[in-house]
């Protein structure tokens, strides 16, 4: 069952060029068609710049969007007004960001950081308020102790944990989690991998996971969507990304990271040149610039989905 659907989701906005200042156009969401099912992760993958961060921020309804449809439990989120729709979808949808650094506010004790949102949004008695605020610590693997603290008396780690009870303390349905480990040290990335993987098994959770690392992407996640300039390429079960990957630049990102698969027999494809500009899409497919197959067709024609398997889609031209 889909807990969020997006339909033709595109983003824009505009900024200032360099040293000019003059005004120019970021077509940052391209066209985004997918769904996040009940109960499972499903990671957006791609490079730096590709849009990833964009389009989280346009499901959180934290970025204007230029059109198409978000749908949230079956309700059209485009359309939320007031402020009680708003903190009903609030409720229902959090987001941890990638720096526990600066998502925390440094003047407030941890216990008050977690139960601001239930001040704010609930009818809850401080009682309860006190409950559910120790309960979720716990489940993030910290000590009630922690409540008294400052958010500088913790290590990274620690505080990415204490932003996911944050994220925890209103019960939500689904998580959107952008780059939750990149800014950690590698050996406390596991730690918060593993927790996030805990939450979604035990407690029923749903996450969309964004990251520029597949080996974190491959434990994680159910599913996979790869993100070329705002636009899902590829789209399938994490076995058949790594397995079988369809699209040259998944191929592409995967060749990056041999310790991936040794044994991997997928051919190798090596990515050329950088990620052209969001303000300057290129035409046809937005790959074809940097693509070792693209033929003549591909510089002026956008490629259609095709289906490989009830759960697997890419677009390129290269399948019939
Ligand atoms: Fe390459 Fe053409 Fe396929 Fe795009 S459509 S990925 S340019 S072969």
């Amino acid at each position: 069952m889909s807990l969020l659907e997006t339909d033709e989701l595109y983003v824009e906005y505009t900024s200032k060029k360099g040293m000019t200042g003059q005004k120019q156009t970021v077509r940052a969401v391209n066209g985004v068609t997918l769904d996040i099912r009940k109960g499972e992760i499903l990671s957006i993958a791609g490079e730096s710049g590709c849009g990833k961060s964009t389009l989280a921020r346009a499901l959180m309804k934290l970025t204007d969007i230029k059109s198409g449809e978000i749908f949230f439990e079956g309700k059209n989120i485009i359309t939320l007004k007031t402020k009680t729709e708003f903190q009903d979808f609030y409720k229902k949808v959090q987001m941890i960001f990638q720096n526990p650094y600066s998502s925390l506010n440094p003047k407030m004790k941890i216990g008050q950081i977690l139960s601001e949102p239930l001040k704010i949004n609930t009818k809850l008695s401080k009682k309860q308020i006190t409950e559910i605020v120790e309960e979720k610590i716990s489940q993030v693997g910290l000590d009630k102790s922690a409540l008294n603290l400052y958010p500088h008396e913790f290590s990274g780690g620690q505080r990415q944990r204490i932003a996911i009870a944050r994220a925890l303390v209103s019960e939500p349905e689904l998580i959107i989690a952008d780059e939750p480990v990149s800014a950690l040290d590698v050996s406390i990335q596991a730690q918060i991998i593993n927790l996030i993987k805990h939450l979604k098994d035990n407690y029923n959770l749903t996450f969309l996971f964004i990251s520029h690392d597949l080996s974190v992407i491959r434990y994680i996640s159910d599913r996979i969507a790869i993100m070329y300039l705002g636009e899902i390429v590829e789209l399938g079960l994490t076995k058949e990304i790594f397995q079988c990957p369809k699209h040259p630049y998944t191929a592409a990102l995967l060749s990056a990271v041999p310790q991936i698969n040794p044994n991997n027999k997928t051919q190798q494809v090596k990515l050329n040149g950088e990620l052209p500009s969001p303000q300057n899409l290129p035409s046809g497919c937005k790959f074809h610039t940097r693509c070792p197959y693209a033929m003549e067709k591909c510089k002026t024609q956008e490629p259609e989905e095709k289906f490989f398997s009830d759960f697997h889609t890419c677009k390129c031209f290269l399948y019939p």
